[in-house]
């Protein structure tokens, strides 16, 4: 058993199986946990186990059936308890897993050392088996949003919303937006398996692109099966940039409160321009919601987020919230006008995204950190990023895959090739 970048997670009944959620629940339960799960049938038999291993430990559990990640988060909080979320996140269909969570964060790595070290010894049961009781966190949680927007400008606008959840987002989603005063048209809301894949990007969104332009609506959101990821589909029925739409989220958050704007070295050039625009302190973390989070929390951040859609409110929970974030973007429409309008001010440069097997990525990397010379300011938190003049290369292994990363951005496409082809020259030696 290993922890990637967020959790356990891998292929159901090979890699995670019931027998592994039973027994790393035990491990993890020094307190009562709650425990929550996305919309995979195969989240019922884990979720089952995982709820004995904490019985067995003889600490409660407390069951909160299918809900968000955020959610869990949201529980841990209420509950003052442990969370655990039976998720692949945006992986297919046939991955699931588990994440952690305490104090409405994910669990730090030194928590996770501590995990593998106990799930080492074995079953351990208590005097007696823990109390069972189910909970719903909606209501509450519903609440803490509503406190989060306008919900006066939202229920005098009514916007007309397509919501694609396909997972765990459908249980909150529509009718928290329906609550503030959208006119909410559901996609993919059926509360087993899922009707697409689970990553919300370009390919998976093309239904609800179609549906955003039949029913003339104002913009559409999709989740992925967790909900703590949110995409943005413009009125045209095209899908933001995930860049674009992140920096839109920076600059309304700035516009609230003025400090510290925390995202991963995955960033682009955009996000760090629209922070220092708005008088924002732009501050880079390794790849990683637990990382954006653990940094928010110890410089006092306004705000968190990485370009794959995953936001971090200051005013909500710790962990990424794809929720949150749905309802922040019907705001923002509301107070400042169509979607394609808002992202056309943000111009974006030549960006290149390249992956490269390799069987040993740890080496190949190491390799890579030694033989890559490039000029400019050098980030070794996660990977390596350099960042130049007009330019940033980052380069890094992938958390769950066999492949190294290269990610470049440029002002210019000449700039581009100059600095991609040098990466990519020092990786290919690697691999
Ligand atoms: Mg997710």
């Amino acid at each position: 058993m290993m922890f990637g970048t967020s959790g356990i997670r891998g292929i159901y009944g090979k890699d995670i199986t019931p027998e592994l959620a039973l027994r790393v629940a035990n491990a993890f339960a020094e307190s009562d946990v709650c425990i929550g799960q996305d919309t995979r049938e195969s989240g019922v038999p884990l979720a089952f186990a995982a709820m004995g291993g904490v019985l067995g430990s003889g600490h409660g559990g407390i069951g909160l059936g299918i809900v968000p990640t955020p959610l869990v988060a949201f529980g841990t909080m209420k509950f003052a308890c442990g969370g655990i979320m039976v998720t692949a996140s945006h992986n297919p269909a046939e991955y699931n897993g588990l994440k952690f969570m305490r104090k409405g964060r994910e669990i730090s790595r030194a928590e996770e050392r501590r995990i593998l070290e106990r799930y080492g010894r074995g079953m351990e049961y208590g005097a007696g088996p823990g109390e069972r009781r189910i909970e719903n966190v909606i209501p509450d949680y519903m609440e803490l949003v509503k406190k989060n927007v306008d919900a006066k400008l939202i229920g005098k606008r009514k916007p007309k919303v397509v919501v694609d959840c396909n997972g765990a987002g459908a249980v909150v989603t529509p009718y928290l937006l329906g609550e503030l005063g959208c006119r909410v048209v559901s996609l993919n809301c059926e509360l087993r398996g899922f009707n697409r894949p689970s990553e919300p990007n370009k390919e998976n969104l093309s239904w609800l692109s179609s549906a955003v332009r039949a029913c003339g609506a104002d913009f559409g959101i999709a989740h992925d099966g967790d909900a703590d990821r949110c995409s943005i589909v413009d009125e045209r029925g095209e899908l933001l940039n995930a860049d674009v739409q992140l920096a839109l989220m920076i600059e309304e958050e700035l516009a609230r409160k003025k400090g510290k704007v925390i995202s991963s070295v995955e960033s682009s050039l955009i996000v760090k321009e629209t922070v220092e625009k708005n008088g924002g302190e732009f501050v880079l973390t390794p790849v990683g919601s637990v990382h954006v989070s653990e940094e928010m929390e110890r410089s006092g951040a306004v705000f968190g987020g990485e370009p794959a859609g995953e936001y971090v409110f200051r005013g909500g929970v710790g962990v990424p919230d794809g929720v949150m974030a749905a309802a922040k973007y019907v705001e923002l429409f509301c107070s400042d006008g169509k979607l394609s309008t808002l992202a056309s001010k943000f111009k974006t440069n030549p960006m290149a995204r390249e992956k490269f097997r390799t069987l040993d990525r740890v080496n190949a990397m190491e390799r890579i950190m030694g033989t890559l010379r490039l000029d400019g300011t050098v980030n070794k938190d996660d990977g390596i990023r350099v960042d130049g003049e007009g330019y940033w290369v980052l380069v890094r292994a992938s958390g769950t895959e066999s492949i190294i990363r290269l990610t470049a951005e440029a002002k210019t496409k000449e700039l581009l090739e100059k600095v991609a082809g040098k990466a990519r020259e020092a990786i290919r030696k690697a691999v």
